[in-house]
């Protein structure tokens, strides 16, 4: 499991997510959480230098110091009993949307990977404060993702691989908003009725009829 921390860590790293030592990930286990650590840089990282964490901030296990934002990921897997995993970061084309402080419409179907039929944008926080993590929590109402105004984004899952592909499809969205904006052609956005309806074939994805 924390090999496979570190490895969507690098992956994320490498794909430009992280910029400068920037984001972080983590799991929730029976004590809390396991979180990457802060300040080192994600191609040297190994399973040793993952940070164990209660929910308190106590750290639980590990010799390194956790991650800046661990507040934002202690108080996400204390409100929300569905997050298993937590992806944050700083990648290009979403946080360049949070410095404007737009929530993502629902401009493609993709949107509701979310959970819903927007993401907000969470109000503005200094990083690394209970103030962001309540901010982040309550962006997250009813939603799996959400972007921190002038900072980057956030995106839970089920399984890591799952908050894992949020937080990069929350990238791909943010791209093709601002392409959009770039271009002066206004998204033609899907309205309450067609977002309902992928979010039912979102259920039936992947399952045997
Ligand atoms: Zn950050």
């Amino acid at each position: 499991m924390n090999e496979e921390l570190i490895a969507a860590a690098r992956a994320l790293d490498a794909a430009g997510f992280m910029p400068n030592k920037s984001g972080n990930l983590s799991r929730r286990t029976a004590r809390g959480f396991v979180i990457t650590p802060s300040g080192l840089p994600y191609a040297g990282l190994t399973a040793d230098d993952l940070v164990e964490v209660a929910l308190d901030g106590t750290t639980v296990a590990g010799q390194c110091r956790p991650s800046s934002e661990w507040r934002l990921h202690a108080d996400i897997y204390a409100a929300r009993g569905d997050a298993q995993a937590i992806v944050h970061t700083h990648s290009p084309h979403a946080t360049a949307l949070s410095c404007a402080r737009r929530p993502i419409p629902a401009l493609h179907y993709m949107v509701a990977m979310a959970g819903g039929t927007d993401i907000a944008c969470a109000a503005y926080a200094t990083f690394g404060t209970a103030g962001l993590a309540t901010a982040a929590v309550g962006a997250l109402a009813g939603r799996r993702a959400c972007l921190l105004a002038n900072h980057g984004v956030v995106a839970l899952g089920a399984t890591l691989a799952g908050a894992d592909a949020l937080a990069r499809e929350v990238e791909n969205l943010a791209r093709q908003y601002l392409l959009l904006l770039a271009a002066g052609l206004p998204p033609v956005l899907l309205d309450g009725p067609e977002m309902a309806a992928v979010t039912a074939q979102f259920r039936g994805y992947g399952r045997p009829a």
